[in-house]
């Protein structure tokens, strides 16, 4: 891994713009104005962009984001068909929508059928009309056009896409690329990420002690990315860390003059925690925390207590947001089968679905059973949570799982 690899910003913590548009209506054209870079393949055949390409950029003031640029939404064939699906599945994931179309254009059916996809999940849309020079002479040089009333006209947009917000744009003369970049930063949704994982459980000063055992799942020679992003969260709150593995834990609790603040410990071993926990600290993991921050944390504390009504003939679907070679022990192909096995019977059944496979019916499950979620952003879990309750199927995650199990959710702080 390049050291500027391990430098950037996850592009789960990264706002998702996506380019949604035509074959050829200028989406890459977009994605190279605004990054000023050559990077995404530009070519007057239709259909050059296959599967969604995520561009990690940084927009100042917005920060890290990420540029996601999706094959045409007016694709054929039977190939071409599989790249609109990949496409839709962006929308589960994008903050900021950019519909691309072209100046001139006549038939605007398809970007009025994926602005209702969007408008459904409320997703704010900047509309650009690209290509703006095939339509008009541009001043030369300046960078800036602001399009006239009669060129406007020109246009000719239809009546339903004039209430969005727009930008006139010309990649290929460089005008107005700026004042889409302003536009970007002004439809950009605030709210994207919550503002801290932990702030709302500790005061500056306070001591948090992590217990994150080191066992075979753990990766080679680092922490995992919610430990990371967790310590690097209350270190920016001057809270003082300390981190053990779980054998050093009561080792640990007998060095310091107070019982810490807060323990947080990998969900796996909640009990083992729990059981050593000093009363006046407060308790929770990971998982739990990662689950406010990214996803509806009262919504998977609700479906948990679905786990009491399961039996025997439950069937359980376990989503893994990412696929990953399971090790022994894993805790989504094993641990957690076992324990509802161990509790219900044998008969029980599962079904794992990892990365974006996730189903569109997951009404014939008893339970879905969602991954910690580290590697997508919080507009994708909780459109997967969604999905779940308009099928009014109960969702849960594993640490919320795990907890609930050990019958200790009560006393874990979220
Ligand atoms: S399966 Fe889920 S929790 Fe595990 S690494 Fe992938 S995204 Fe993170």
């Amino acid at each position: 891994m390049a050291v500027n690899e391990l430098n950037a910003t996850p592009n789960a913590l990264r706002l998702h713009i996506a380019i949604f548009g035509r074959r050829n209506s200028g989406k890459s054209s977009l994605i190279n104005a605004i990054s000023n870079q050559n990077t995404a393949l530009v070519s007057d055949v239709a259909g050059t962009t296959t599967d969604p390409v995520y561009r990690p950029i940084e927009i100042h003031p917005l920060g890290p984001c990420v540029l996601i640029d999706t094959a045409g939404f007016d694709d054929e064939g039977e190939l071409g068909l599989m790249r609109v699906e990949k496409t839709r599945e962006v929308i589960s994931k994008t903050d900021l929508a950019v519909m691309a179309v072209v100046a001139g254009q006549s038939d605007f059916s398809k970007e009025l059928e994926w602005l209702a996809f969007l408008d459904e999940k409320k997703i704010p849309v900047l509309l650009t009309i690209n290509k703006l020079d095939t339509v008009m002479t541009l001043p030369l040089g300046s960078g800036v056009h602001e399009a006239k009333p009669n060129e406007r006209s020109a246009i000719n947009l239809p009546q339903e896409l004039e209430g969005l917000e727009r930008v006139y744009i010309s990649a290929r003369e460089n005008t107005n690329i700026e004042k889409f970049r302003q536009k970007l930063i002004e439809l950009a949704p605030s709210e994207y990420e919550l503002d801290s994982i932990t702030a709302h459980l500790i005061n500056k000063g306070d001591h948090v002690l992590l217990v994150a055992p080191q066992d075979i799942q753990a990766p080679k020679g680092r922490l995992i990315l919610p430990q990371i992003q967790t310590i690097r969260d209350l270190l920016d709150h001057k809270a003082i860390v300390s981190i053990v593995t779980t054998d050093k834990l009561e080792e640990s609790l007998m060095l310091y003059k107070n019982p810490p603040k807060l323990i947080i410990t990998d969900s796996q071993v909640f009990k083992y925690v729990k059981d050593r926990c000093p009363k006046e600290t407060l308790l929770t993991s990971f998982s739990v925390l990662m689950a406010r921050y990214k996803g509806d944390i009262d919504e998977f504390v609700r479906g948990a207590a679905a786990i009491d009504s399961l039996s025997e003939k439950s069937s359980i679907l376990i989503l893994e947001a990412c696929s990953h070679n399971p090790l022994d022990g894993d805790i989504g192909r094993i641990k957690i089968p076992a324990m509802l096995k161990k509790r219900f019977g044998e008969n029980i059944k599962f079904t794992w679905k990892s990365g974006n496979d996730i189903p569109a019916d997951v009404s014939s499950f008893d339970l879905v059973i969602h991954c910690g979620g580290c590697m997508l952003n919080r507009k994708n879990v909780i459109s997967r949570i969604q999905r779940c309750k308009d099928q009014k199927i109960p969702v849960t995650n594993y640490g919320v799982f795990i907890a609930h199990m050990s019958g200790i959710l009560s006393d874990v702080v979220y």
